[in-house]
């Protein structure tokens, strides 16, 4: 019965994206930070949040909420792989050592624990000392 109605309810509606559950989790976080805080500003931000979420989640208008969207995630995706390369430089900086090429600005990836070494930059061929 109600998930008839919610059914029903939904039709022609947009429904969830990635962009609605990045707007549900900061208002969730920023709901902890208010809770934690006491700073009032904070939670006004995040029923507001909650508030933008539950509308592109209820709106009628899907060409307008793609559109926001595909805006979104063109902003998430370098942060987002910003972040995926220090958690993957973290997950082996035991093994390997991480130096920015002098000449290029590439990040290279050398084996540590080999003392005073020679690097030779694979994009622009910059030679440089570095100790692993
Ligand atoms: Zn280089």
């Amino acid at each position: 019965m109600i998930r008839n109605w919610l059914r029903n309810f939904m039709v022609g509606r947009y429904g969830p994206d990635q962009l609605y559950f990045a707007l549900f989790f900061t208002a969730i976080i920023l709901a902890i930070i208010a809770s934690i805080t006491g700073l009032g500003i904070i939670s006004v931000i995040s029923y507001l949040l909650l508030i933008i979420a539950f509308y592109r989640l209820l709106s009628k208008n899907i060409y307008k909420r793609r559109a926001e969207n595909d805006r979104f995630l063109r902003f998430w995706w370098p942060v987002k792989m910003w972040f995926r390369n220090r958690f993957s430089r973290l997950k082996c900086s035991k093994t390997h050592c991480f130096f920015r090429c002098p000449g290029c600005r590439n990040v290279l990836r050398v084996p540590r624990g080999k003392g005073k070494i020679q690097i030779t930059c694979p994009k622009c061929g910059q030679r440089f000392e570095k100790k692993t």
